[in-house]
């Protein structure tokens, strides 16, 4: 008689959940288990098959639950807006929002602000199941950021507020060599990319960059095998700067000073021509597409965007939700619902960016465009334990007909109950297990209050309180 297969022993097996695994060939196991050790998945597949392979250390009932991949936030600013959120009038054309109104509010922030400011957008993208993040390369004090993020449990790459061209608030002044010190320093200090919080060589980007800092970013990240992040085009300016001094458009230009590649990402891309998007396409390069701060900025992406030709050319479209004063929330949930809708009107046509696809973009994009495609976006044997939990006893996942339709359409951030990453179980029954979330926002109420008032900016309330605050 053949021996009884061992069992794995493994740390925790969440058993009898709808399964969303985001493999391959896009399986749902219902019911299905997921069994977790270290910080790696070990085993997903139907319910009965993973519970005769393994013997849990902690069982979690999964009746109750869809388990789903951990979502990737691919551009998101973790500094600069989160203790400034909605204070910037949301009818500011795009230049004024961001150089009369953002430059200043990040500029009136010091180092404890911005590790406030870090965990807050952690924890919001955590308690909402996003695990794992691409800053926007607006941060001032990395180390203190990095520490932040550490003690909160998330996954990220961050970068250093790197740019050598005007206009420039005075605390961000840095000559060409001085941002490539700030780009090695960072590596230096933490650019080991098996933490999971590592730094990457980032630029703002846009037309704040010579070619001498383009190329020294896009040689750094070669040379030490990460990613590179920057802004691109996200309205007119960029592609009329690009013109300007260059006389060719930003994608050509970048493209032959070697910045596209497959390990770059870049924000936004709603001007972009055809020759353009076969560049992305052939080098690579992934888009990280905002759609909130599309409309509530006024980019025109229903009208000149061209997410789904991008898509349709094989260029690899993740999602964002950038910084809280263009996007005032960092629930990914709400862009890939808006990722899914805009060009079905746009277009009128309902076959655009089907629900599957969305999903697609705001897990296994964004993890490709975080260079880590071998490490998250899927519930996979291998994979890292980043997995989150939805409760279904909740009157938006009732009844439970078609998982695609309700992740994009139904849910959001509000029905997550538990998250783990890298197998730690950093979100539990709705409350963040890693840090008092309650003293968190306390601080960060005050200092928001202490950072606009330094800004010097106009309080441009329309609603304004009686008794002032
Ligand atoms: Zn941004």
């Amino acid at each position: 008689m053949p021996d009884a297969p061992e069992l794995i022993p493994v740390d925790t097996l969440v058993d009898g959940a709808v399964v969303v695994t985001m493999n391959e060939q896009r399986e749902v196991f219902a019911p299905g288990g997921v069994a977790l050790s270290g910080d790696r998945i070990v085993a997903v597949g139907p319910a009965d098959a993973v519970r005769a392979r393994v013997r849990p250390r902690e069982v979690v009932d999964g009746a109750r639950f869809v388990a789903t991949p951990g979502l990737v936030n691919t551009h998101i600013h973790v500094t600069g807006e989160p203790l400034t959120r909605g204070y910037v009038p949301d009818d500011t054309p795009f230049e004024e929002n961001v150089f009369v109104w953002l430059c200043p509010l990040y500029a009136a922030h010091g180092e404890e602000d911005e590790r406030i400011s870090a965990q807050l957008a952690a924890a919001e993208m955590l308690l909402s199941g996003t695990t794992a993040f691409l800053e926007a390369g607006t941060v001032r004090f990395v180390d203190a950021v990095v520490d932040g993020l550490c003690e909160i449990g998330i996954r990220g790459r961050v970068g250093r507020w790197v740019w050598d061209l005007p206009p420039e608030p005075e605390v961000y002044r840095q000559t060409t060599a001085e941002a490539i010190g700030h780009l090695e320093e960072e590596l230096d200090r933490h650019g080991d990319q098996r933490a999971r919080v590592a730094a990457w060589p980032m630029v703002v980007g846009h037309t704040t960059c010579s070619e001498e800092l383009w190329r020294a970013a896009a040689g750094l990240a070669a040379e030490q095998g990460t990613g590179l992040n920057f802004h691109m085009s996200p309205a007119h300016l960029d592609p009329e700067g690009f013109l300007a001094a260059y006389g060719e458009r930003p994608m050509v230009h970048l493209a032959k000073l070697g910045v596209l590649s497959d390990r770059a990402t870049l924000a936004h891309g709603v001007h972009v021509d055809d020759e353009e998007i076969e560049l992305l396409a052939r080098h690579g390069t992934s888009v990280a597409h905002c759609p909130t701060t599309a409309l509530k900025v006024a980019y025109g992406v229903t009208q000149i965007g061209k997410i789904p030709e991008m898509l349709e050319r094989g260029v690899n479209v993740s999602l964002g939700t950038d910084g809280n004063n263009a996007s005032n929330y960092s629930d990914l949930h709400r862009a890939a619902y808006l990722a899914a809708g805009l060009f079905k009107d746009a277009r009128r046509d309902p076959t655009m960016i089907p629900a599957e696809l969305a999903y697609e973009m705001a897990t296994l994009h964004g993890a490709r465009a975080l260079c880590l495609q071998d490490e998250i976006g899927s519930l996979e044997p291998g994979k890292k334990a980043d997995l989150v939990l939805h409760d279904r006893r909740r009157p938006e996942w009732v009844p439970l007909l078609n998982v695609a339709n309700q992740l994009v359409y139904s849910a959001d951030g509000r029905g997550v109950h538990s998250v783990w990453v890298d197998g730690r179980r950093v979100v539990d029954d709705y409350r963040l297990t890693t840090i008092d979330t309650g003293a968190l926002y306390e601080r960060a109420q005050t200092a928001g209050e202490a950072v606009v008032a330094r800004s010097g900016l106009p309080d441009r309330r329309r609603w304004r309180p009686i008794g002032g605050r």
